[in-house]
């Protein structure tokens, strides 16, 4: 069995990527951890701004930047929901499976546990997320005349809310010694409130790694989390080849934009209804 790093920039992202995906897959690619690989991978891309998560994370409504990230092995996971003001959600989220007895911090509670182990504030936006803001808002009230209509749907609730373009979410599975582990990490999907929820940090949701495989979902959250839909595809490992079984989850969606990828014994495979960009690296095949 070869050892397999995947990871993707989001269901929607540019495949333009591809070539840097490929680069980041084989750069973070630590022998002998599933676990390191896909925490490492998902790292790197927090780091790269042109990526929905940490470092570029996409605002809320409201102008705040609260992000999501998550690992999951067979046995254990952790995960942060809605943090703040830290670089490296995936860092945090990693810190809860191993220095906790919890599973999901969200919050003031998760960015002060942050604090608390040495991660400093740091302001994850950027020139592109206060455009992709400046966009959004225009759109919602009504200043874009061909502004798409998930932006126009949020006109009728400008009072309650208080009053950009999600993608480029990141995600990493890995299958390293026969061990699997999944990694996630997202500003989001805009437009949203503060306190949304997507799927990202949510076990069998977004993301799920057991003794068979891992998988890491992208897109819209709200209807990845009605589905279930990674332990959805992981329960289904092995009945059938891995590419048809993403392909027919998928094909549920409709036009719902959503990706997926995922590693079992022996077959990577990753699909999305839109574009996304994936990079890989595989040794000792
Ligand atoms: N699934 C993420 C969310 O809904 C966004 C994405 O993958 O693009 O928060």
């Amino acid at each position: 069995m070869s050892d397999i790093i995947l990871i993707h920039g989001g269901a929607g992202s540019d495949s333009s990527y591809t070539e840097r995906l490929m680069g980041y897959a084989k750069a973070s690619f630590m022998r002998g951890s599933a676990l390191d690989s896909v925490v490492e991978a998902v790292r790197i891309m927090e780091d790269d701004p042109a990526f929905n998560a940490g470092t570029g994370s996409v605002k809320r409504l409201d102008g705040s930047i609260q992000m999501d990230a998550a690992v999951m092995t067979p046995d254990s996971i952790g995960s942060v929901v809605n943090i703040e003001r830290v670089r490296n959600p995936i860092l945090v989220a990693r810190a809860v499976m191993e220095k906790t007895p919890h599973v999901m911090l969200s919050g003031d509670g998760a960015t002060e546990f942050a604090r608390r182990l040495g991660f400093p504030d740091y302001d994850p936006s950027t020139p592109r997320t206060e455009e992709l803001y400046r966009k959004a808002i225009a759109a919602i009230m009504g200043k874009d005349k061909n502004a798409p209509d998930k932006y126009i749907n949020y006109r009728r609730f400008a009072e309650i809310l208080g009053i950009p373009k999600n993608k480029d979410t990141v995600g990493a599975v890995a299958r390293i010694n026969g061990k699997f582990a999944a990694a996630v990490s997202t500003g989001g999907s805009s437009p949203m409130m503060r306190g949304r929820v997507g799927d990202s940090p949510i076990p069998g949701a977004g993301l799920y790694a057991g003794e068979r495989g891992a998988v890491v979902a992208t897109g819209i959250g709200e209807e990845i989390i009605k589905r279930t839909l990674c332990y959805r595809v992981y329960q289904q490992i092995g009945s059938d080849d891995l590419s048809s079984i993403l392909m027919r989850e998928i094909e549920k969606f409709g036009n719902t934009l959503v990706g997926l990828i995922a590693l079992s014994d022996d077959s990577m495979a990753a699909h999305s209804n839109s574009s996304m960009a994936t990079g890989y690296a595989e040794f000792g095949k």
